[in-house]
């Protein structure tokens, strides 16, 4: 059954069409990677999915129900990794992570146990805890970042372009144990990345976005063989990458 499902939805700001009529439907443990060039609708389509963009035609049902219809009761359901983490500057790492624990009126002990919970499933250090946003690196950021996502025990997670600011090592380790949480917890994601070779690595499926509407839509190695030179060319491009990197290291020079 599907867990995500989109029909018809259209967007606009203004005269600019953001969106033109997407179908998607995500099923139940999928790992979905949504590509596509910078203003191509990416942030637009995911947060139509958690409602916090209202589409002004067609429909989004998430776990059985009108994104539109209880938006508080959905969004604690849906996890949330934002562009550029966006975590509370204010707040400890610890604060961050519990946001949402304290908005479900949770006490306190309950509390610090989930964090550390959380702490230990993102592999961060119990110490962290206390540490203010500006004392982690990027990565260690962004492992927060997931960790708050992850604080309700949301069914689904939707992330936006997570590791974009990482370098290319750290980017990848948080990719593969992301991967791997996403296999443990059973969960549904949505994943944005500009990176071809990063969806490749770690979806089962690859949704192109352009201008607004889907330009393709399957596993990796679908479309890998697509009759449309655009998504060819497309797939084309991590795949030279690997073999120009593999020339260069195994060429001895
Ligand atoms: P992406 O995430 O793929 O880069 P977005 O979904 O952020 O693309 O944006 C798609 C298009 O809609 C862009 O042209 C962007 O400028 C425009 N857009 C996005 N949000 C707004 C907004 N709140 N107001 C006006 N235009 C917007
Ligand atoms: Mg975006």
């Amino acid at each position: 059954m599907a867990q995500i499902e989109l029909s018809g939805v259209a967007k606009r700001y203004g005269s600019h069409v953001a969106l033109a009529g997407i179908d998607l439907a995500v099923a139940e443990g999928e790992f979905v990677a949504l590509v596509g060039a910078s203003g191509s609708g990416k942030t637009t389509l995911l947060k139509t999915i958690n409602g916090l963009v209202a589409p002004d035609a067609g429909e989004v049902r998430v776990l059985g129900g009108a994104a539109a219809g209880a938006p508080h009761e959905l969004r604690r359901r849906i996890g949330y990794v934002f562009q550029e983490v966006g975590l509370f500057p204010h707040l400890t790492v610890a604060e961050n992570i519990g946001v949402t624990s304290r908005l479900l009126g949770w006490d306190r002990p309950r509390i610090a146990a989930r964090v550390e919970e959380l702490l230990d499933l993102v592999a961060l250090p119990r110490e962290m805890a206390s540490r203010m946003p500006t004392a982690l690196s990027g990565g260690q950021r962004q492992r927060v970042g997931v960790a708050r996502a992850l604080a309700a025990q949301p069914a689904v997670v939707l992330m936006d372009e997570p590791f974009g600011a990482l370098d290319p090592v750290t980017r990848d380790g948080l990719g593969a144990d992301y991967r791997a949480l996403h296999e443990r917890l059973g969960l549904t994601t949505v994943m944005v990345t500009h990176d071809m070779a990063e969806a490749v690595l770690l979806a089962d499926r690859i949704v192109v976005l352009e201008a607004g509407r889907l330009l393709a839509d399957g596993p990796p190695a679908r479309l890998a063989g697509s009759d449309d030179p655009q998504v060819r060319a497309l797939m084309d491009a991590p795949r030279r990458q690997a073999e120009r990197l593999r020339a260069r290291l195994e060429g001895g020079a």
